[in-house]
């Protein structure tokens, strides 16, 4: 135990943000706010808060260190990592919460949480009074709700500060913020000219190398280039930036299909993926060293440009493309679109290959596109649906969300077009007040949408189908097809197929999970992710006692009468509709946009009138995917505040079948 805790203290000494502790301490316990910039992997994320409570400047009695992260893989492994370097058991003085898992507890004094989750606590605990310091990490990110507590966090701050002039038991807030690449006199400026300090990280030059011709395809283009650097370059492992899932499963298999055919006395690759879905023991293998004569090929998401520290890395290949949120005013609707990334992203990027060691940076883009990129990533609140965000700046008592502090202000437009979605949903009322309805969807750790659906299934008599359905909608992909095996997982998936689509086939794999009690073998021969399905019930376990809370009986059940289930997603989902065209082709409600179903649906190659949506992704075309069938008739009844013209017989029919739904229905479907 002890030789443990040495070797600890030995590693925390030997990182560069250790030799200047002394000042950085001195400095937070004369600033009330303080901007630190330092390189991934100097230590600041993990060894500030504990400085912090060493010197005595947070405290179980003063109040604790909240740390947010944009990403819960990111809050989840810092918390892990501190809890070992503190020879503390995760949970008791370091831990973490996250949406739908918290293992945070009355010891903790240093938590890692999720922006979202830093929001969600102001809800109940309006000056933040548990924490003495708030460190808002990786704010170069820029997420909508960084952005969000850029703005309440700063109030706090002031608010608590004249409460403790009135009364000493109130603790004034210190904020730190944190951040690797970020234009640290901007944020300066927006805290009060706070104080910025600059730690110095080891970083050893990076030879940077562009293409000469622009590729048409990243992924053929990445491939090359692993295998290039594999061959001729010493020793050293690679990380190659994706844009997404679909881009690192895709060359996931390829690398390791090619890897087979190489010279047997050639070193081994290992491709190791890395994104937010994957389930955390696999994220581990990218930490773990590679084994004897392998290189290991890191497949990651911008997740690995600043959040995550992995060791060995020589050789960065960058792709030069991120999937970023965004709303498509075009198409009305938000979706996930492929982006150039910016050239601080680029920069960040590049320093990875050179952490350890002088490395090299292969960019799959030309000198010139280099230099079109824009200098700085678009802040979220300039590009997203602001309804969340608005609804939570509501449910927090800020009124007036056009006069909101914001760091970089959202255009007056989309504030606009935010208030007419939760209008809309029925969140607010025609004078921008909240409704009780918009009151209760705060409350659930959901986007409105969901949260809508979700409280409306008591309306529909289908909570338990609904709070099934969204749950097992959070996870990445209940089915698990690997690439040599495409046409056995598609047979094998033919049997849960609903014909109403998704979100009913959904239904019925749950369904038959829960018959064989969640048996791995049948999982193995169904070609079913077990791992992401126990995933899916947690946060089911979470949001049926969220609907307790609120006096919702989450098992009721429409039963055989699946419509309901499709008619009340629409409640929530009136946007993500499109309607049939003579054609064959589907047409967007909200944005009159053509859409394809994607291939990996159950409604792929089918005409249906109309059809609901889970999301859009922009690939080379527009496509769907969580897509069920629908009527036109329903949309209207669904959404009455949006279609606001609902022809009368229309309404007659609708409440025909409200009454209809007063028979008892015989149930099909029991939870476990
Ligand atoms: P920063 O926030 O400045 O990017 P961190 O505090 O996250 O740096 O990490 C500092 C160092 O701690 C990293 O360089 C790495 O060596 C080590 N480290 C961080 N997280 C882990 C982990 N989960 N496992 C092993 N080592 C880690
Ligand atoms: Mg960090």
């Amino acid at each position: 135990f002890i030789k443990k805790k040495e070797e600890m203290l030995a590693f925390r000494k030997q990182l560069p943000i250790y030799t200047g502790r002394d000042a950085i301490i001195q400095c937070l316990e004369t600033n009330d706010t303080v901007i630190v910039m330092g390189e991934t992997g100097s230590g600041k994320t993990t060894q500030i808060p504990q400085f912090l409570i060493e010197a005595g400047l947070a405290s179980k009695e003063l109040g604790g260190v909240a740390v947010t992260q944009p990403r819960r893989v990111a809050a989840v492994n810092l918390a892990k990592r501190v809890a070992e370097e503190t020879m503390t058991r995760l949970g008791s003085k370091v831990g973490y919460t996250v949406r739908f898992d918290d293992t945070s507890s009355p010891q903790t004094i240093i938590k890692y949480l999720t922006d979202g989750m830093l929001l969600r606590e102001i809800l109940s605990d309006e000056l933040l009074l548990r924490y003495k310091v708030i460190v808002l990490d990786e704010a170069h990110e820029r997420t909508l709700r960084t952005d969000m507590l850029f703005g309440m966090i700063k109030k706090i701050q002031k608010v608590r500060l004249q409460k403790h002039a009135e009364d000493e038991s109130i603790q004034p807030l210190k904020i730190v913020i944190m951040s690797a690449t970020l234009d640290a006199e901007k944020f300066s400026e927006f805290f009060n000219n706070a104080k910025i300090l600059y730690v110095s990280g080891r970083l050893y030059p990076v030879d940077t190398m562009f293409t000469a011709e622009p590729q048409a395809d990243y992924l053929d283009a990445c491939l090359v280039s692993i295998f290039q650097i594999h061959v001729n370059n010493p020793k050293g492992d690679i990380l190659v930036f994706l844009p997404g899932q679909d881009a690192i499963e895709s060359l996931t298999a390829l690398v390791n299909e090619y890897s087979a055919q190489l010279r047997p006395q050639q070193q081994r690759l290992l491709a190791c993926p890395l994104f937010a879905a994957l389930p955390p023991s696999q994220q581990q293998k990218v930490f773990d060293p590679a084994p004897e004569n392998t290189r290991k090929v890191i497949l990651s998401t911008n997740i690995a440009e600043t959040s995550i520290t992995i060791p060995g890395i020589k050789y960065v290949i960058d792709c030069g493309l991120a999937k970023l949120r965004g709303f498509n005013p075009k198409i009305g609707v938000e979706s996930l679109l492929l982006h150039p990334i910016s050239k601080s992203s680029a920069w960040q990027r590049t320093g990875r290959a050179g952490r350890e060691a002088a490395g090299v940076c292969y960019r799959l883009y030309t000198e010139g596109a280099f230099r079109d990129l824009e200098d700085d990533t678009v802040p979220e609140i300039r590009r997203c649906n602001l309804a969340a965000a608005v609804l939570s700046l509501k449910a927090t008592g800020i009124e007036n969300i056009l006069e909101f502090d914001y760091m970089d202000r959202p255009s007056r437009a989309s504030l606009v077009r935010a208030l007419e979605e939760l209008y809309a949903l029925g969140a607010i009322d025609d004078k921008g007040n909240l409704s009780d309805l918009g009151k209760q969807m705060a409350e659930f750790p959901l986007d409105p949408t969901y949260s809508k659906v979700l409280i409306q299934s008591k309306e529909y008599g289908c909570s338990l189908e609904v709070i099934a359905i969204i749950s097992l909608l959070s996870v990445d992909s209940i089915f698990f097809t690997p690439s040599d095996k495409r046409e056995q997982a598609s047979e094998a998936r033919k049997k849960f197929i609903h014909p109403d689509g998704d979100h009913l086939t959904l239904l019925n794999v749950l369904k038959s999970y829960w018959e064989v009690k969640g048996d791995i073998e049948w999982c193995k021969e169904n070609f079913i992710n077990n791992r992401n399905i126990k995933i899916a019930l947690e946060v089911r376990d979470q949001l049926v006692r969220f609907c307790e809370r609120i006096d919702m009986n989450p098992n009721s059940t429409c039963g055989s009468d699946t419509d309901n289930v499709l008619k009340c997603f629409l409640t929530g989902f009136f946007q993500n509709t499109a309607l049939l065209q003579p054609d064959g082709s589907y047409k967007s409600v909200a944005g009159s946009q053509l859409v394809k179903i994607h291939p990996g649906s159950a409604m792929f190659g089918k005409r249906v009138e109309g059809i609901l949506y889970n999301e859009l992704v922009f690939t080379t075309k527009h496509y769907v995917r969580g897509v069920s069938a629908i009527q036109s008739a329903w949309l209207p009844l669904a959404a009455p505040k949006y279609f606001n013209n609902i022809p009368p017989h229309l309404m007659q029919q609708y409440q025909q079948q409200q009454q209809n739904q007063q028979q008892p229905v015989q149930r099909i479907f029991h939870p476990q």
